[in-house]
């Protein structure tokens, strides 16, 4: 019994059994540096997954050690939420700068679920409604709020919820009533739905409508360019609010924005981040219009959310994404990656599309020649990628969409390596 299997006896021991592990023989990170990481076996993987997506300049990154080293040895590591925190008041600058929101508002939490449960917060408070619009398969996190606009079965529990959410469909590109259509109608059909869910589904006002530009855990799905601007006119007609949940598509990871909601022309009133702007460390918020981040009646706050180790990690973040530009380098790596799976997988019968902006690549499999999604041979390909060297993820309304996002800092050497491994893996094996 390797070292490995004794941790995964005592993991299955002591945490519940829904904890989801990877892989038949479940890896321990023990070390990672560049888009490299090494496995308590000794055994080193291309990491094209970074930590579901946390990782956003690689490991090991000098100038984010030492921002955090520095912050360390100060001895101010609690987070002080009672006094003033130059970290925090610095990243929220930054931030604020960026968010493309004006006279823009910022407040930290701790995970993307918190930032979310804020982020309705805001809304349903200064809206004095708590009936919120959320999108078919999508994913905002595991608190209550959260869960409760999370749409997909196997992670909501909307039965609890405290919020009255009405379901909208903004569309499968694959199948369902939206499948082949051409962008045009597709937003045309998403707006109709929209109209017919307020007018049938809902009675008074409604505070907000949650949704991610491009939904990650529900398989790296992407609606036409334009849709949000199109669905925000009719939300503009009664003052309903849009909150963007940037967890996965915010920092310049879709390559041609730096937030997910600019590809659709369109500017949310409240915007929430997380994942990788710690590089890891745990650091999400919020971000919005002073209006409605004002609208909470009393205060709010959160013990550990930006303290000053995680802000000075941020900071450090912030300032090596602008100074390296990694938004062009998802741009032009992720190009290549994407048009490279494209051509490569072409012929494969089980691969039903291969879809993605900047470093955000989905590849969705199916029975040959259908659209039947095919969980097993997803399953099969993340072994196969494992077995030659390559950490990727996997997601999806049926647990069949390849996941693909690295550290925007991959270079163009790596993202070949990873290809080739990919598209051996992803080989139709009739067997
Ligand atoms: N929103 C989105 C889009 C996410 O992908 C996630 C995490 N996968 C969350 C919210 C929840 O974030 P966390 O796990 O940090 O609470």
């Amino acid at each position: 019994a390797s070292v490995n299997n004794d941790l995964l006896a005592r993991h299955r021991a002591v945490l519940p059994s829904w904890m989801p592990l990877y892989y038949h023989d479940p890896i321990e990170l023990v070390a990672g540096s560049g888009r490299r990481v090494t496995d308590a076996a000794g055994r080193t993987y291309l990491d094209f997954f970074g930590g579901v997506l946390t990782n956003m300049l690689g490991y090991d990154v000098a100038e984010v050690r030492e921002a955090v080293e520095r912050q360390l040895r100060t001895g101010i590591v609690h987070t002080s939420t009672l006094y003033l925190i130059r970290q925090q008041v610095e990243l929220a600058e930054k931030i604020a700068a960026r968010s493309g929101i004006r006279d823009a508002r910022v407040f930290f939490t701790n995970s993307g679920s918190e930032a979310n449960e804020a982020a309705l917060l805001f809304a349903t408070n200064t809206r004095r409604s708590n009936q919120v619009l959320a999108v078919r398969n999508g994913y905002h996190g595991r608190t209550f709020g959260a869960m409760a606009v999370t749409g997909t079965r196997s992670w909501s529990a909307s039965s609890l919820s405290p919020l009255q959410v009405a379901w909208l469909h903004f569309g499968d590109r694959l199948r369902g009533a939206y499948a082949g259509l051409p962008d045009a109608d597709h937003i045309e059909a998403a707006v109709a739905d929209l109209r017919e869910v307020l007018a049938t589904q809902v009675g008074g006002d409604v505070a907000a409508l949650i949704a991610e530009p491009i939904q990650g855990v529900g398989g790296f799905v992407i609606p036409p360019d334009g849709l949000f601007a199109a669905v925000r006119e009719v939300l503009d007609e009664t003052g309903i609010l849009f909150i963007s949940d940037e967890v996965q598509t915010g920092w310049g990871r879709t390559g041609t924005h730096f937030w997910g909601y600019q590809a659709h022309g369109v500017v949310p009133d409240l915007l929430t981040f997380a994942k990788g702007v710690g590089n890891g460390l745990a650091l999400a918020g919020v971000v919005g219009r002073a209006e409605v981040m004002e609208g909470v009646p009393g205060i709010s706050f959160s013990t550990f959310g930006g303290n000053p180790v995680a802000a000075a990690a941020g900071n450090a973040v912030f300032d090596y994404l602008s100074r390296h530009d990694l938004q062009a380098n998802a741009e032009r790596v992720g190009s290549l990656l994407l048009d490279g799976l494209r051509s490569g997988l072409r012929d494969q019968p089980h691969v039903a599309e291969v879809r993605g902006r900047g470093l955000m690549i989905g590849v969705e499999l199916v029975r040959p020649g259908g659209t039947v999604p095919d969980p097993a041979a997803a399953g099969v390909a993340l072994e196969a990628c494992r077995r030659d060297g390559l950490l990727v993820g996997r997601g999806g309304l049926y647990g069949n969409v390849l996941r693909i996002g690295p550290p925007l800092t991959l270079t163009e050497a790596e993202a070949r390596e990873g290809l080739a491994i990919l598209l051996d893996a992803c080989r139709y094996r009739s067997d």
